[in-house]
């Protein structure tokens, strides 16, 4: 396997990756792979290269276009589910029972079904995240992790490390695989699909970029009598969630904030019903028998290309399924992850922990507020992992493979539906859990074997 290889090919050579690592966090400053401290989260005066791996990770081509080949179809998936209010709420009715937070969204979302939703035009930005499971007969296959519908990051890093990614082999002299590093630009394809979004709104300045918090859209945003949205005087067209996807983003004000954006004209990128389509719930209930066939009646064809990419996914209801699962669970807990209804890496429970919350002996024993998930088990690979911070040592490294997808609809038309980009993170196999801005993953490039 190429960068195996490279990794233990220069593994003696202490002088070589020394120089390799200056040359690495040097090239990755110059091409704007940064990103800010968690000391000064808002400082623009003093940003750090964002953390990536010194060389390129191998993944099986034929896996890779598996993942490329099925994002539109997933991307129809998420919003087909936005739209159905009746799938949205079973699924859902559980889980909001215990979980506040998914239930303060849920609320909103029933408000905007009661009122009607204002504006027919919706930009869907998502990233279905991929692990490869080591099976039995040698072979990997593709897993699917999650689909993230909101804030769905890293788009415009991995648009940058090509290019550190052929310097730092071009030093090392690796010309070979130099050549093999993938050209990759979602942040291009993402921006399409709000353009045209934005367009559809029918704006008539240029485009205007404007980052708010959501107490300043509490404090200076309102809806005049037709709904349009205006932040500080200015008209939004186009509402894009960097935040909202945790319960720390929100304080009591910034749930008004949210409602009033769902409420608006302007087009959200994600909308709420959007939104929820992305919990852990929502994807657990598709893996049932049946339910991807109700969406894609007459397309067998899409339901097995998603199927294939689905782990066991277990329900924790309150009931015998859910009673199954656990015992289950209890029975091999290195087998799986239980996952709660949040979002952004570190959530994830594992192990022993699996049979204490089960238990009941960890607080809350509400178990409908989580899923079970097979654990997926990809082959290690060696590399050196760039982190501020710590010391460049070889590692072994698991990775996880990100798909970017964009669409737009018009009422029924589905005017935009493409498949826009990778992203590639690989962490320390010591971590069981957490992305690239939880301080744990690095951003990486496959090489196709
Ligand atoms: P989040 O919304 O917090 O990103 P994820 O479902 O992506 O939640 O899980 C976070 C991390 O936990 C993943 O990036 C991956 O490293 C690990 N993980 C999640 N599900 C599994 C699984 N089924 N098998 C192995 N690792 C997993
Ligand atoms: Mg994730």
């Amino acid at each position: 396997m190429a960068s195996m290889s490279m990794a233990e090919d220069v593994l003696m050579n202490e002088v070589l990756i020394r120089d390799l690592e200056a040359v690495a966090k040097d090239t990755a400053v110059l091409h704007g792979v940064l990103m800010r401290t968690k000391e000064t989260p808002n400082s623009s005066e003093v940003v750090c290269f964002a953390p990536f791996s010194l060389f390129p990770s191998p993944l099986p081509k034929v896996l890779f276009d598996q993942a490329l080949a099925v994002q539109t179809n997933f991307n129809r998936l998420v919003d087909m589910i936005s739209q159905d209010s009746t799938f949205l709420q079973e699924a859902l009715a559980s889980t909001i029972k215990v979980d506040d937070f998914t239930a303060r969204l849920f609320n909103i979302y029933m408000l905007i079904l009661q009122e009607g939703c204002s504006q027919p035009i919706v930009v869907g930005l998502n990233r279905s995240d991929y692990m490869l499971n080591q099976e039995a007969d040698g072979n990997a296959t593709l897993k699917q992790i999650e689909i993230n519908t909101i804030a769905a990051g890293c788009g415009g890093l991995s648009s940058r490390t090509p290019a550190v990614h052929r310097h730092i082999l071009k030093v090392a002299g690796r010309l070979e695989e130099q050549k093999m590093i993938l050209d990759n630009n979602p942040a291009a394809g993402l921006a399409k699909a709000l353009a045209l979004a934005w367009k559809l709104y029918g704006s008539e300045r240029n485009i205007l970029v404007v980052r708010k918090r959501f107490e300043d859209v509490c404090k200076t945003g309102l809806l005049d009598q037709d709904k349009r949205l205006f932040v500080g005087g200015q008209e939004v067209a186009i509402v894009y969630f960097r935040n909202g996807y945790m319960p720390q983003n929100y304080r009591e004000q910034s749930w008004e904030a949210r409602l009033m954006m769902e409420r608006s004209l302007a087009v959200k990128c994600p909308d709420i019903a959007t939104h929820l389509a992305g919990t852990k719930k929502v994807q657990q209930e598709l893996a049932r028998p049946g339910v991807l066939e109700k969406f894609f009646p007459d397309d067998p064809e899409a339901v097995a290309q998603m199927r294939a990419t689905f782990a066991g996914l277990y329900t924790l209801d309150e009931g015998e399924e859910g009673d199954k699962t656990v015992a289950m669970a209890l029975a091999n807990p290195d087998q799986y992850v239980l996952k709660p209804q949040r979002e952004g890496g570190g959530n994830n429970i594992y192990g022993a922990d699996i049979c204490q919350v089960l238990l009941g002996e960890k607080g809350s024993s509400d178990r409908a507020a989580y899923i079970l998930m097979e654990k997926v088990h990809p082959q290690p690979v060696y590399n050196y992992l760039l982190r501020s911070g710590y010391p460049l040592k070889l590692s072994t490294c698991l990775s996880e493979l990100g798909i970017f997808g964009a669409y737009v609809r018009q009422g029924t038309n589905m005017l935009l539906n493409e498949c826009v980009g990778h992203l590639l993170r690989t962490k320390s196999s010591e971590y069981s859990d957490g992305g690239v801005t939880a301080g744990v993953a690095v951003l990486d490039n496959p090489i196709l074997i």
